[in-house]
């Protein structure tokens, strides 16, 4: 048994049904349970819809339901077989219909309370993973309809829910196991129940959480994540072209790339696969013939240290700098807690004995943020600043690392330098106008000699 993961652009319109129609068909030796997102841009035409009806606009509000019903059926009626074409009829029908009782229930309350806002949002892959299943038997793939939240059972945190694991997986070992051995079985991702029954979402993006959750539950081989992406790159596309593809990763590895940037995957939600040792692999839906990024949860051996260089743009450094720091205690939580009370995410930190410097993305509260901090210290902001994080699980064995880095950008003006935290990421800060030319001699430096196995 495999679960195929396919986002919202692979499912957005009946063209894209026929594709990954296609590859689901190659793969369906393998058993697959696809999991989907909702089609296209749904998520967030649903949650303007419910904002709409929150603020007493019901009749706009209705108007994008109605636009919603037209896109469905429009895609849907050209991706399903004749045969299909009255169920998908009833089901746009009562879908909408409860929809447009939910709208005008919001409207009444004049706003969208958390449990609310999961009801309108889960409508987007209730209908998506409903059509694909009955799309596919037109595409000669047999399929079966799974309704997630008969099996995803979770807390009761709306918006933002937390898998009950252990009932859930007893759910997708009890109902979803037998039916992926009869046929493909199509899951909406995203969206589970309370044990009462009440529609829950895992959060933006939670998808690929699901399709960890299903994985794990059916104690999968494998988990495929299908992106419009080759997979995870020696560098960010985005900065530097002719990146090198990373064959296998490990998880912390991929974790750290993630967070600074490379968006592929967001490595928390795959966790539920990584702790049940299940590989998951990213994959291009456009170009399914490339084997793509195959993260596993052990240390992957590889004769390059570095694995991949990434980055994080339109960055500001923000240097507090009190000589009443020297030898004080607390110091330090006086300056986080201005941060956190203007909830502005810092990323890098490096400190000496009377200064602190640090790096935000955030910059809406930065006036505000500096003006308290002033009150304490001496403050310097330096906007477009760019971190670039070198990644790599052997650099914690590895000496000599820092004289190729500083080497190959000697003459690069480096701010600031981090290393240990995790014991495999070196991170620096560069001037954003220095960026490309700093990660292209540093690819150059790490990634001329490639070793085999992994890239
Ligand atoms: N449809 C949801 C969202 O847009 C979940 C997902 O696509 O993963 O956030």
């Amino acid at each position: 048994m495999i679960v195929m993961k396919f986002g919202g652009t692979s499912v957005e319109s009946a063209a894209a049904m026929e594709r990954i129609a296609g590859i689901v068909g190659s793969y369906a030796h393998r058993k697959p349970l696809v999991v989907v997102s909702a089609m296209g841009k749904t998520t967030n035409r649903l949650l303007a819809a419910a904002d709409k009806a929150a603020a007493g606009n019901v009749e706009d509000a209705l108007r994008d339901a109605e636009e919603l019903r037209a896109f469905h059926r429009k895609e849907g009626g050209a991706a399903v077989p004749a045969e299909s074409l009255g169920t998908l009829n009833a089901l746009l029908e009562t879908h909408f219909g409860e929809l447009e009782v939910t709208l005008e229930a919001i409207a009444k309350a004049g706003e969208v309370t958390a449990a609310l806002w999961d009801e309108v949002c889960s409508y987007g892959e209730r209908l998506s993973s409903s059509i694909v299943a009955l799309a596919f038997p037109k595409f000669g793939v047999a399929a079966r309809h799974l309704d997630a939240r008969s099996v995803l059972v979770t807390d009761s945190r709306h918006g933002q829910a937390l898998p009950l694991y252990s009932r859930t997986y007893q759910r997708f070992a009890e109902k979803a196991a037998p039916m992926v051995e009869e046929s493909v079985v199509v899951m909406g991702g995203f969206i589970g129940a309370t044990v009462d029954g009440v529609t829950t979402t895992l959060g933006r993006g939670g998808s690929d959480f699901s399709a960890a959750i299903a994985g794990a539950g059916l104690g999968a081989e494998e988990i495929q994540i299908w992106t419009d992406v080759d997979g995870m790159l020696t560098c960010d596309p985005r900065v530097l072209a002719g990146g090198h593809l990373v064959r296998h990763i490990s998880f912390v590895e991929a974790a750290e790339l993630a967070y600074f940037g490379a968006k592929v995957l967001h490595p928390a939600t795959v966790l539920p696969a990584i702790e049940k040792n299940i590989p998951v692999r990213i994959l291009n839906s456009r170009r399914p013939e490339v084997e793509g990024t195959l993260i596993v949860s052990e240390p992957v051996p590889c004769t390059n240290f570095v694995k991949s260089i990434a980055c994080k743009k339109d960055i500001t450094v923000v240097s507090i700098r009190s000589l009443r720091m020297l030898m004080a205690h607390g110091f330090l939580r006086r300056i986080f807690e201005v941060f956190d009370r203007y909830r502005t995410p810092v990323d890098m930190v490096s400190t000496s004995e009377v200064s602190v410097s640090l790096t935000i993305d955030q910059t809406r509260f930065l006036s505000d943020i500096e003006a308290e901090l002033s009150k304490i210290a001496e403050v310097t902001v330096l906007p477009n600043q760019a971190i670039i994080c070198l990644v790599g699980d052997a650099l914690r064995e590895t000496s000599g690392v820092a004289e190729r880095i500083f080497s190959a950008i000697k003459d690069v003006n480096i701010r600031m330098i981090s290393q240990g935290a995790s014991l495999m990421n070196v991170s620096l800060v560069v001037d954003g106008a220095d960026l490309v030319r700093a990660v292209d001699a540093l690819h150059r430096e790490f990634f001329t000699v490639l070793d085999p196995e992994v890239f």
